[in-house]
């Protein structure tokens, strides 16, 4: 049993001791209680756990504390997948929902698994998902002084259980400051994809996450019997190319973890049980 997460990027905007102080003991925090719902949960449930309490942190930028678009509203994306039966679903831009991956996991049950904007939203309400405003005063202050403060800040967890099954889920309020209707790649299967093989979290500039097709590509590239620094090797190599700018968790099938950046640093944490490892 293994869990890692990530919470983006450490930005430019906030450097500073404290916040990187209050980063790393958030995610040492929520890996270790992802670990401990793990001992009774599957891989699925405890990815959405995970990433709920990821949510809830202001530090992060997805649920709340989720960066707000340039026309003053802030729209969230999220997408879970399970390894077993390989099925994604998730909400893209869907507005005044405390937890979005809450939504996605719901809508594993639905034979439209995907729902986006105003649809997210009817179809959160109808299942009981109550309106909640995820803003916090420092976004909108952010926003009224015109910052874009371009920190990356989606979250995300993998985890292998002890049956060995894989599962993965990503959450976002996205670059902050884009045009309404953009799309993040945290709900497709470039930035968060599973099989039985690997599971793979991203997170960083969404148009290179899809250009260059990440967390498909490397669950991908281990299937077809690469490792699973390989697969990195290669996927991350290939990033270079468009220039992109992106960070990515995995597990494979045997438990072996990895976490790479192409800017550094991408926050992270893993727990196993007995290591439990953090950024610097
Ligand atoms: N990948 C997210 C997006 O482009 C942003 C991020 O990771 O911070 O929407």
């Amino acid at each position: 049993m293994k869990v890692i997460i990530h919470g983006g990027f450490f930005s430019e905007s906030d450097q500073s001791h404290e916040v990187k102080t209050a980063k790393q003991e958030s995610l040492k925090n929520i890996a270790k209680r992802a670990f401990e719902f793990l001992q009774s949960n599957p891989a699925f449930d405890t990815a959405a756990f995970a990433v709920s309490l990821l949510e809830d942190d202001e530090l992060y930028n997805a649920g709340t504390g989720s960066q707000i678009q340039s026309d003053g509203i802030i729209r969230m994306s999220a997408a879970i997948m399970d390894g077993e039966t390989q099925k994604l679903s998730g909400v893209i831009n869907i507005q005044d929902v405390k937890n979005p991956v809450f939504v996605a996991k719901e809508l594993m049950n639905e034979d439209d698994r995907v729902l986006g904007g105003s649809g997210a939203k009817k179809y959160a309400a109808a299942h009981g998902f109550e309106n909640y405003s995820t803003e916090i005063p420092k976004r909108r202050q952010e926003y009224e002084e015109k910052l874009h403060n371009g920190g990356k800040g989606t979250v995300g967890c993998v985890v292998i259980d002890k049956n060995g099954k894989l599962a993965v889920a990503t959450s976002t309020g996205g670059k902050g400051f884009e045009i309404p209707g953009r799309i993040s790649d945290s709900a497709t299967v470039a930035g968060n994809y599973a099989n039985s093989f690997c599971a793979v979290s991203c997170t960083g500039v969404g148009e290179d996450i899809v250009s260059n097709a990440t967390a498909a590509k490397i669950v991908t590239r281990v299937t077809d019997g690469m490792s699973l620094n390989e697969a990195f090797d290669k996927t991350f190599e290939e990033l270079k190319l468009i220039d992109g700018f992106a960070g990515a968790i995995a597990i494979d099938k045997d438990g072996n973890l990895a976490h790479r950046d192409s800017h550094p640093t991408m926050v992270f944490a893993s727990f196993d049980g007995e290591n439990l490892e953090t950024f610097h």
